[in-house]
């Protein structure tokens, strides 16, 4: 029975990772969402209740919890060389005689030079025990416990593969991930990131892997490291063998003979570079036979067996018609430059957005300017320079409005931000833009109420606020025109199902209505931390927990990561209970009966030896960390994920810190060792552990917990 459960567990992951694999790597998904689900969850289940089987390289489980302070250094042996870089063709030449002149008889691998994250990838015994990035070339940063969260990476080798192992390659992020993300942080009223490089820079260099879980990171490996690549005679072979480990490796790649035929390729990946789902920024060229790396040699700068060849960055000149205004969710008026229509890259471009004041004024943007565009990383359209020499001087300096270009409300700038809100909380271009993100998918999901029927349902008065939904009249919405001018059309079916939508949203979780209200800086992940500390939404308004984030901070400065929430999201969800905005909320929602709870994974009991009682585990215990906390939930526990002023016991296991249990009993919580644990929850010893202590991960500088936040 148990060994059958042990097989099924070691098939779902295999067959998870391998889905993961064709899916994002391939390209090739070979099986359906719905078969991926039903694997996932009868995994999760699995686990759940085997919880001696669990283990946290699990495809199901990479998203671990765990800060590290800072990143250790990391020594790359060989150091991890970068290529010599040209734009001109003529110095391929050079490059190809010299190939010539030295050895015959070899090919050459033209592939995708991937405009990422160099990043290095350690196994030991087959497991992922390191990942580190470039740095410079002889000493990079540990960021091991961030890079474990791509699903798309390896934690743990097939057998065939060799147990100690390093590969190397490039981390990068999506472009719709990094267009996602940009629009959360402008959301958030805070900096975009420029394009997908530096996206997925900040994403690695994370201290919380678990923001560093949120964002759309993927790799590409392509070169060997310091062990276990030595066997393979040619490149394309060891490439071959990364594929059938499990790396996800370049989707093109060509092999040729000649110079006429390596500018054909390198003009052929040209013209495929916008089909990719990550950045290229020119093809690398390399040897393929291994025999020939020796006697081609090296320089100090790099291998002499390889070139990358980078290409002229695509940019269109055209003219800042006029600049306008938007105005997004959160009131942040975001300016627009509106284009003479242009093609580049590949697509008609008549706007760019020009993200706030302070930009307009760094790139000294006029409206009239000749500009040169370009695609921010391939993807979103931006306005590279001004050409000044083409300047007339009937060229107009930009003026942010000093009303809301909507509701002509004030705007205001505020402390920290580099964005101008409108501040009028009943501005309909707000209002539009929060209903939309009310009933969007993490939020509510009430799939009927896109941007369309947002704008209808402003524009016609039906909503003048995402509560609303609660008391409208779904028999007249469905009579309710949403078409555009000229072409009417009926919202009619899509009324009841957007009825049926709302209805099941008041049962939607206290994170997801968390998130739905749309208080800055209270993204998904923000708004799960803080509904995991709250049984019921009633409880925001007046939270003792987000007052101790908050005092926390003012008290002990720098030791603020003691809770897991921010100090920036407590002090936003406190201040949106206290506006008057959020107190007749917050009203309407009692009034509507709504009331949402917290995750049924942190239901309490009201029965049992720990009812009642905050628990917090930290370091080695002799048990599987999600054994002890479904024994403490049980007994009527509640798990939390770190300490708070509500915690009654830290149990703590064997390596922790002083610091750790000081900071505790500071907050008034109970230090107690994993025998007292066993005597409140009834265990002898007579009961045989279940399992090795394998919900702990061995990370440099520690050991990396569940839920560890200390
Ligand atoms: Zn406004």
């Amino acid at each position: 029975m148990a060994a059958a459960v042990q097989a099924r567990i070691a098939e779902l992951r295999r067959l998870i990772e391998k889905a993961n694999h064709d899916y994002y790597d391939l390209a090739q998904p070979t099986v359906g969402d719905r078969d991926y689900d039903l694997w996932e969850q009868e995994l999760l289940r699995l686990e759940a209740e085997h919880p001696e089987y669990a283990t946290p390289d699990s495809p199901v489980r990479r998203v671990a919890g765990g800060t590290s302070e800072g990143f250790r250094k990391v020594t790359h042996e060989p150091p991890m060389q970068s290529l010599d870089k040209t734009h001109a063709k003529g110095e391929l030449a050079e490059f190809d005689a010299f190939v010539r002149k030295t050895v015959q008889g070899f090919t050459y691998v033209v592939e995708p030079k991937i405009d990422g994250i160099s990043l290095s990838l350690r196994y030991r015994g087959g497991k992922l025990v390191c990942a580190a990035t470039r740095g410079n070339g002889t000493v990079g940063d540990d960021i091991t416990a961030n890079v474990r969260t791509i699903k798309t990476i390896p934690q743990l080798l097939p057998a065939d593969a060799p147990q100690d192992l390093e590969v190397r390659g490039e981390a990068y992020m999506t472009r719709e991930g990094f267009l996602a993300l940009n629009a959360r942080q402008a959301a958030a009223g805070l900096e975009e990131f420029a394009n997908p490089r530096n996206a997925c820079a900040g994403s690695l260099k994370q201290l919380d892997p678990r923001v560093t879980a949120e964002r759309p990171l993927d790799v590409i490996l392509y070169n060997a490291g310091g062990t276990g690549c030595d066997g393979f005679a040619s490149h394309s072979e060891m490439i071959a063998a990364f594929r059938r480990w499990g790396f996800p490796v370049a989707p093109w790649s060509k092999a040729v003979k000649t110079l006429e035929e390596m500018y054909a390729a390198i003009d052929e990946l040209q013209s495929l570079r916008h089909t990719f789902r990550f950045e290229i920024d020119g093809a690398v060229i390399k040897i393929d036979e291994r025999r020939f790396y020796a006697p081609l040699g090296a320089t100090a700068h790099g291998p002499r067996w390889a070139r990358a060849y980078k290409y002229a960055p695509e940019r269109a000149e055209t003219v800042v018609e006029a600049i306008t205004v938007q105005v997004g969710r959160t009131g942040i008026l975001t300016p627009v430059a509106e284009l003479r229509p242009t093609d580049l890259a590949g697509s008609t471009i008549s706007r760019a957005t020009l993200h706030n004041a302070d930009q307009i004024v760094r790139q000294d943007i006029r409206i009239g300017d000749h500009v040169w565009l370009v695609k921010a990383g391939d993807v979103i359209p931006a306005i590279d320079s001004v050409i000044p020499e083409k300047r007339t001087g009937a060229e107009k300096p930009f003026v942010m409005p000093s009303a809301c270009p909507v509701c002509g409300g004030a705007v205001a700038r505020l402390e920290g931000e580099v964005a101008v809100r409108c501040v009028n909380p009943a501005c309909p271009a707000q209002l539009q833009r929060r209903l939309e993100h009310f009933s969007s998918r993490n939020a509510l999901d009430i799939k009927a109420l896109g941007g369309k029927v947002a704008d209808a349902l402003v524009e016609k008065g039906l909503v003048a606020d995402p509560l609303d939904l609660f008391t409208l009249d779904y028999a007249a919405l469905a009579k309710l025109d949403v078409g555009e001018a000229g072409a009417p059309r009926k919202f009619g079916k899509n009324a009841e199902n957007m009825r049926q939508a709302v209805e099941a949203a008041r049962g939607a979780t206290l994170e997801r209505w968390l998130f739905a209200i749309g208080i800055p800086n209270v993204g998904v992940t923000v708004a799960k931390d803080i509904a995991d500390a709250h049984a019921r939404f009633s409880e925001l308004a007046d939270s003792a927990v987000l007052k101790d984030v908050i005092e926390n901070d003012a008290k002990k400065g720098k030791e603020r990561r003691i809770l897991k929430i921010k100090v920036e999201a407590a002090k936003a969800v406190l201040a949106f209970f206290a506006s008057d905005y959020g107190r007749s909320f917050a009203a309407r929602m009692a009034a509507l009966g709504l009331d949402p709870g917290r995750a049924a994974r942190a239901a309490a009991r009201t029965e049992g030896p720990l009812v009642g009682a905050g628990c917090v585990l930290t370091g080695s215990l002799s048990r599987p960390r999600p054994e002890y906390a479904k024994l403490i939930e049980q007994a009527g526990g509640i798990v939390q994920s770190a300490v708070t002023s509500r915690t009654r016991y830290l149990i703590a296991g064997a390596n922790v810190g002083a610091t750790k249990t000081d900071k505790a009993r500071a907050l008034g919580t109970e230090v107690i060792d994993e025998a007292k644990l066993k005597e409140l929850l009834g265990l002898t010893d007579a009961v045989p552990p279940a399992g090795d202590a394998a919900s702990a991960v061995q990370a440099p500088g520690g050991v990396l917990t569940q839920g560890e936040l200390f």
